[in-house]
């Protein structure tokens, strides 16, 4: 057995028989740790890398373990069965899947060694040759793209957005050579990103970028308020509602027209 399999990192969780982030049933590895700190997050014990206690229906709870890459690895070819059937695999969600290259790397390695199908949830925030180590490794970057305008992106998420932008384009130029499908996600989030010309300006750069086909729009929901509570913090976006399903529809006009790409809502 390779020695990278012991590559150790932190979690916070494994989900299996999940149908979202990515092809068919997958088990969703969420690994500790994020640049941003984007005030709709719906994981905020993600945010920080450290071993947290939230409180879980009234009960305290430890978040955050440190972990091989093999002992995760072991869970996630459980499912193979599944996989096989439907296309799906394993895909690194987070928190930020970068701010643990080694781990990621191992994990995708592992995975594709084992067979398994590999996607990776991603903002693409990290130097470019930390995004190109876990490149020959995935088979889907699901990368999140939240708004064009450096300054907004930074109000709202704490940082700017012009390292990710410049790393979407190379991202999507290395995907022949690294055999990668590169997705879009965008979250919608009202009062940040949610008008037609914020998603129009997403939509024309994605299809700006090589050889992607697909956009999916995320609609904000609520459902990580909770957490929030647990940790002692306040929820950042107050009393903000989803966006409507006719607003989301327009949305998706928009997106298809300034795009050229298939489109859809959720993902
Ligand atoms: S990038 Fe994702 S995990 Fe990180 S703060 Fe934003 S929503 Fe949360």
């Amino acid at each position: 057995m390779e020695d990278y399999r012991k590559t150790k990192g932190r979690i916070f969780d494994i989900q299996r028989y999940s149908i979202h982030d990515g092809y068919g049933i997958r088990t969703i590895v969420f690994l500790k740790g994020c640049v941003l700190r984007c005030r709709w997050c719906c994981n905020p014990e993600s945010q920080e890398y450290a071993v947290q206690t939230m409180i879980v229906r009234s009960e305290p709870q430890v978040i955050g373990r440190d972990v091989t890459a093999e002992e995760v690895l072991r869970t996630v070819e459980k499912d193979r069965a599944y996989y096989r059937r439907t296309g799906g695999g394993m895909t690194l969600s987070g928190g930020e899947s970068l701010c643990q290259p080694e781990f990621a790397a191992a994990l995708l390695r592992g995975a594709k060694e084992a067979g398994i199908s590999t996607a990776m949830e991603s903002m693409a925030c990290a130097k470019w040759e930390v995004i190109e180590s876990v490149l020959p490794w995935l088979d889907q970057y699901l990368l999140d793209i939240k708004h064009i305008n450096a300054a907004k992106h930074q109000e709202f998420t704490g940082k700017s957005n012009e390292v990710m932008l410049e790393n979407a384009v190379k991202i999507a130029a290395m995907q022949k050579k690294y055999q990668v499908e590169l997705s879009i996600r965008v979250p919608v989030i009202p009062g940040f990103n949610d008008t037609e010309q914020e998603i129009r300006e997403i939509a024309a750069f994605t299809g700006r970028l090589e050889h992607v086909k697909r956009l999916h729009l995320l609609p904000y929901h609520r459902l990580g308020q909770d957490k929030y509570a647990g940790l002692g913090r306040e929820y950042p976006m107050g009393d903000v509602e989803p966006p409507s399903d006719r607003t989301m529809h327009m949305l998706l006009q928009t997106a298809k027209q300034a795009s050229g790409v298939e489109c859809q809502i959720g993902g």
